[in-house]
């Protein structure tokens, strides 16, 4: 496994001193154990169940995410032969803006937790909006009024759960993200806390004050009493429970995931970026210590809090990337696995004036057209499953230089190359194309795991494992970086790519908007 992550299996926890990483995805729980010089000892996962108990809703059992979370804990520690007295700290890594409400006393929840991808609270949302609210959230969160974020899912259930807003008052629940849920059950009930860069996704915090803002509290129906501690994202906040794990450990890392893959990235100076290539796509854009407002509706946010400092990123997604690739194994069946895309697309030089817009759930980023739909254009007779395979593997490196441009505009810096992670990084013909229309090098990481090198970094850093930031960066290693072809055009390239979205959006322009399309439904029924 350890020859697999970039690691060695020769590695052992020098001077007997391991790092536990927890990274608590959307789909899996996962546990590595990390040696000090960042080679993976040894790696447990679990997956966790979604359920989706209404058209929009998405959950998860609070209690499914902990028990795995633990028991990939203790399998990871085990297969490693890690001592526990050999772990010098544990650091948190999670899927963001889930939001749990559980009771103090019990430590169970009130509820299933609401996953960011839950929808249940769109309305709420354009009320807001329509109330002129958007400006106030932007300026103070650096994110935009969406249901993605906590505030409207704590709102939510405070309101569908029986007495949950009255014993919220009554400083009787707590809310938390996954990383404050597993804090406090990690230390038995006895840590409420998040960390800024988790806190930054909440709605509920001012990114430059980097507190809670009452403002924001009131706007969104927020009781203060609910909400956990905000700590450093390095920086040991408390022990774990001793009967967690047999003997308290440092918990001295709690890190939002798209965070943890910016530091495990070794993006620690202003300009540097990185890519992660999953079902999604993430780029994150350093900023240093400034947030950046937005000009084009991407995302500010803490990139990392240390000693009280902040530093800031730039974050833009799209939500078809590696998706893509699974909708042409599962939808279209020209591929049996993602990795094929590799070999059929190269079966083909070019993708030959066909592109694919791969809007499989709206246009994100920077163009925000919710009711657009993907499109394959440019076929002809001569078109073979190898071209739509290329031009899918193109697809998600166009949407990703459309994030960079926009990323890059607002920040007023152009990077000098990209670090890529993630599922689909794996990809050569990707990152070769990636780096073509951008025209930067886009290096792939060793490591592809960053997220969860990046909170054992900063949980190491936090307990003197490493002294400073330029040690946790030296530990960083290219796989392989891929230079721009030098005789690609990417202008013209860029131009057939914005054509083909230009037909998508107007296409979107011309249908129904969904509201119209409900209320005719309603009429039906
Ligand atoms: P997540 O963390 O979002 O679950 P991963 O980082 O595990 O995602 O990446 C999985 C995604 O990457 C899937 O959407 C899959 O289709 C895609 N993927 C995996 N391997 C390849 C590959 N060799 N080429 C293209 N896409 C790939």
């Amino acid at each position: 496994m350890a020859d697999r992550m970039g690691g060695t299996m020769a590695s052992e926890a020098k001077n007997g001193r391991a790092i536990l990483a927890l990274d608590q995805g959307t789909t899996s729980a996962r546990a590595i154990v990390f040696a000090a010089d960042g080679a993976v000892l040894a790696l447990a996962q679990r997956e966790i169940g979604l359920t989706f108990p209404q058209a929009g809703w998405v959950e998860q059992d609070p209690l499914e995410i902990w028990t795995a979370q633990r028991a990939t804990a203790a399998e990871a520690l085990q297969d490693s032969g890690v001592a526990i007295a050999d772990v010098a700290a544990i650091g948190i890594t999670n899927q963001r803006e889930t939001t749990i409400v559980w009771d103090r006393a019990t430590s169970l929840p009130i509820a299933p937790a609401i996953v960011w991808q839950d929808r249940r609270t769109a309305e709420r949302c354009e009320e807001l909006r329509r109330a002129g609210h958007e400006a106030l959230v932007r300026r103070k969160t650096g994110l935009v009024l969406d249901p993605y974020f906590s505030a409207t899912k704590i709102r939510w259930l405070l309101d569908a759960v029986p007495g949950a807003r009255e014993r919220a008052a009554r400083g009787e629940l707590a809310f938390g993200t996954v990383d404050s849920w597993l804090a406090w059950q990690l230390s038995g009930g006895r840590l409420h806390i998040t960390d800024a860069t988790n806190a930054s996704r909440t709605l509920l915090y001012d990114l430059r004050a980097g507190d809670w803002d009452d403002e924001l509290l009131a706007l969104f129906d927020v009781p203060r009493a609910l909400l956990p501690a905000v700590c450093d994202t390095c920086g040991v906040v408390g022990q774990t429970d001793a009967a967690v794990f047999g003997a308290p450990l440092p918990l001295a890392a709690m890190v939002g995931d798209q965070q943890a893959a910016l530091f495990g990235q070794a993006c620690t100076a202003r300009g540097m970026t990185k890519v992660t290539y999953g079902t999604g796509c993430f780029l994150l854009l350093n900023t240093g210590e400034e947030p950046v407002e937005s000009q084009s509706g991407l995302l500010s946010t803490v990139a990392l809090q240390r000693g009280g400092r902040r530093t800031y990123a730039l974050e833009g997604s799209v939500f078809i990337g590696g998706a893509a690739i699974q909708w042409l194994r599962d939808g279209l069946g020209i591929i049996a696995e993602a990795r094929d895309s590799a070999a059929l697309a190269a079966r083909v030089p070019a993708s030959d004036g066909v592109y694919f817009v791969p809007a499989l759930a709206g246009l994100g980023a920077p163009y925000w057209e919710p009711r657009a739909r993907g499109a394959i254009l440019g076929l002809t007779r001569g078109t073979t499953a190898a071209h739509i395979a290329r031009a899918t593997l193109e697809g998600i490196a166009f949407q990703v230089a459309d994030l960079l441009g926009a990323v890059a505009g607002d920040a007023g810096v152009t990077p000098a190359d990209v670090r890529a992670d993630g599922g689909a990084s794996h990809n050569d013909l990707l990152l070769q194309f990636q780096a073509d229309v951008l025209g930067v090098p886009v290096t792939r990481a060793a490591q592809t795991e960053s997220t969860a090198l990046g909170a054992a970094l900063l949980a190491g850093l936090a307990v003197g494992l490493w002294k400073d930031e330029r040690q946790t960066a030296d530990l960083w290693r290219a796989e392989r970086t891929f230079a721009p072809d030098p005789v690609a055009d990417r202008e013209a390239l860029l131009a057939g790519w914005r054509a083909a979205v230009a037909c998508v959006r107007d296409l979107a322009g011309r249908t129904e908007p969904p509201a119209a399309r409900r209320r005719a439904g309603e009429q039906g029924r």
